[in-house]
């Protein structure tokens, strides 16, 4: 629901034969060049030349010719004059600007169909929404040289540098750092490939991984969940877990998950279970047995023996797929030269030790003990480990849900009535008359085929897209909360393209920053119908807490993704197997260390069971670092009070390095210190005699 389609221009390049793609010693030609350019233009060039040859000479193949060639190239392309330079940059940001417009453009004439709620999908739709225009722009880029005149003229920097220096960069330096990254990557498209099918097998995998919840039979034959169930692994069991706080046998059926998630981690659970409901499973004894009890339309399968063997290792097996296609991207990434350094340095663009301090900061608070005392007072019993999942600190609704749909239903009864409202919902949320309507005029509200999603345009003149879902009778409630969502991400994807003062700034510092912006507003949605007193302070403080448990259950997840990262580069040959074991002990140690001491139960290896680990990549940080930044958001205009302008001036900071916006947003970098300052306070508030609780 909070998907921000962002056109990525695909770094890739049509497999050159062996030969051609061979790097290639450009050393002496390079000093040759380098002396004659420097007794050309003079001594105070050298340094910017010697890191421009130096930059071309690193992503340089055989095929791009010879040492001839390079020293050709470099003589007719290296930059002196200071006024050229300027030029030559502002030449470049106005054509990139239109390259990424034009392709996005295509990309969202070609996904029309599948986006929108427009009728039926042909398989041809299927064809046009997979296409990628922009898919060899990095390939046509380094034949024509044009990347490499970048390189040569604008210095590459590695994120040390923009971590020591960026905090004094003029917006000028930070957008040169942003246009020389753009082409410092070369990676062959066969390299991209291999990690683009080794996630697809995993997604697929993943997509499949149903467990038919009535088929679930306890010690006594009992079964818990009722017919029909059918829960996706991780996501659905973990929900169940939070649904199970309310209702009849809620601590069984929320026993029952925990050791289906626990066989599923170990992979100790029957092959023959997973996404079947022809049988029956006890997930304690491991028995199976041919169901009696048909749920599905499935048949039933005929009167065979029923096969116990395990599944084998099939997860470990997958996510060391990925490892391994990501490896044969390590060559061609010299400066990233490992997955962790990727998602870390350069998406993410903070140091992996940073983060990890960072989450070790949340999970060895004292506000642990504290929340969860609390949340044990509440339960009224001793906390089990499922309870890293408790979510009864959300207060309960104060409007029926159906009450709420046809309030919303008789408003948006089309996403043309929501749209004809964006200027009176922007100045509910503090902007003013003119800056409402100019945001307004530059979003175009669209009915989803989906749940609804945004879509920023890279190329001012065009307009962002809010995609949202109109059910047959209008918009119910549910629409419209993931409306007002989108509708932030197009309020600041407007700010961020038409406000800021270069192309290569255009956006946010990474998607932390604009979902944390989008739930800003997201959280504004029922003031916005003119349905909320002013939130209790219990409310308010419960709301807090239940931000704070989130961010610690998910920060322990993402440590063990870390941890299971650096094991498979330690040991890039290992087995299937011994990754399983390697996994087990990685989350039974992490739980020890943080769970353990507050959830009780030693070795319990929980923590395993996200399917992140298994298809995203080194995803699961960015939830606990993007509440980090939201609670820092939230707090900056909480003071002011009004979101308008605060917003709109932060989201025209635009793609400078994460500390960098973030000092200048907050007055502090990015950390966990505003979350834990927030929770301490929450804490407080409950304390305080005269606190009522409204739960
Ligand atoms: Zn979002």
């Amino acid at each position: 629901m909070t998907m921000a389609l962002l056109l990525v221009l695909a770094v890739s390049q049509v497999a050159h034969a062996q030969g051609e793609s061979a790097p290639i010693d450009l050393a002496a030609a390079s000093s040759t060049v380098e002396a004659e350019l420097v007794a050309q233009y003079g001594e105070g060039q050298r340094a910017r030349l010697h890191r421009g040859l130096h930059q071309v000479a690193s992503l340089w193949r055989t095929g791009d010719g010879d040492a001839e060639v390079f020293a050709a190239f470099a003589r007719e392309h290296f930059i002196a004059d200071s006024a050229q330079r300027d030029a030559a940059f502002n030449r470049l940001e106005t054509v990139l600007e239109q390259v990424d417009g034009h392709m996005h453009e295509i990309v969202m004439s070609f996904r029309e169909q599948t986006d929108l709620d427009r009728g039926d999908i042909l398989p041809l739709d299927r064809v046009l929404s997979a296409y990628d225009p922009s898919a060899h722009t990095s390939d046509d880029f380094f034949r024509t040289k044009l990347s490499f005149i970048v390189l040569l003229n604008f210095p590459l920097t590695t994120l040390d540098e923009r971590l020591a220096a960026g905090g004094s960069w003029s917006r000028r330096q930070w957008a040169e750092a942003r246009l020389a990254q753009r082409f410092g990557q070369r990676v062959p498209a066969a390299a991209d490939d291999a990690v683009s099918s080794a996630t697809a097998a995993a997604d697929q995998y993943i997509s499949e991984y149903n467990i038919w919840m009535h088929h679930l039979l306890d010690d006594r034959g009992r079964r818990l969940f009722p017919s029909g169930m059918r829960l996706i692994s991780h996501w659905n069991l973990r929900d169940e877990i939070k649904a199970d706080y309310q209702g009849t046998a809620g601590l069984a059926k929320q026993r029952m998950i925990v050791k289906v998630m626990e066989r599923i981690v170990s992979q100790t659970i029957p092959a023959i279970v997973i996404d079947n409901p022809t049988v029956d499973w006890n997930p304690w004894s491991n028995d199976v047995r041919r169901s009696t009890v048909k749920d599905s339309d499935r048949p039933g399968a005929a009167d065979t023996n029923v096969s116990v063997a395990r599944e084998a290792d099939r997860r470990y097996a997958l996510l060391l797929d990925v490892f391994r296609a990501e490896r044969m991207v390590d060559q061609y990434s010299p400066s990233e030269p490992t997955l962790i350094a990727r998602r870390f340095d350069l998406d993410r663009e903070l140091p992996e030790a940073r983060v990890r301090a960072m989450l070790e900061q949340i999970l060895s608070s004292p506000r642990v003990t504290d929340v969860a005392a609390v949340i044990s007072a509440r339960l009224g019993r001793r906390l089990e480990p499922f309870d890293i999942w408790y979510n009864g600190f959300r207060a309960s609704p104060r409007y029926s849900a159906a009450a709420l749909d046809s309030i919303v239903a008789r408003k948006y009864p089309t996403a043309a009535a929501f749209q004809a409202d964006i200027p009176r919902l922007l100045q509910g949320l503090g902007f003013s008359a003119e800056r409402a309507q100019y945001v307004a005029s530059r979003v175009v509200v669209d009915p989803a085929r989906g749940a609804g999603h945004a879509v920023g345009a890279p190329r001012r003149g065009d307009r962002a897209h809010l995609r949202t879902r109109i059910e047959p009778g209008g918009m119910n409630y549910k629409g419209y909360n993931i409306a007002v969502h989108e509708l932030g991400h197009t309020v600041e994807q407007t700010f961020s393209l038409y406000d800021v003062d270069h192309q290569q700034l255009a956006g946010v510092p990474n998607n932390a920053f604009t979902e944390a912006l989008a739930f800003v507003f997201q959280g504004h949605d029922l003031d916005l119908l003119g349905l909320t007193a002013p939130p209790s302070d219990s409310g308010a403080a419960l709301t807090m807490l239940d931000k704070f448990w989130s961010t610690y259950e998910i920060a322990g997840v993402s440590l063990v993704d870390m941890a299971l990262w650096h094991w498979m580069y330690d040991h890039p040959d290992a087995s299937p197997a011994a990754l399983r074991e390697a996994t087990l002990a990685i989350a039974r140690d992490i739980w020890n260390r943080y769970y353990a001491p507050v959830l009780g139960q030693r070795d319990e290896i929980l923590l395993g069971v996200y399917s992140h680990i298994i298809e995203y990549e080194l995803y699961l940080p960015d939830y606990a670092i993007g509440q980090m930044i939201a609670t820092q958001v939230e707090a900056m205009m909480a003071k002011s009070g009004r979101i308008g302008p605060d917003f709109e001036r932060v989201a025209r900071l635009g793609r400078i390095g994460p500390d960098a916006w973030m000092t200048q947003a907050t007055g502090a970098p990015v950390g966990p210190e505003a979350l834990l300052a927030a929770t301490e306070r929450a804490l407080a508030r409950l304390r305080a005699p005269h606190a009522s609780h409204t739960q």
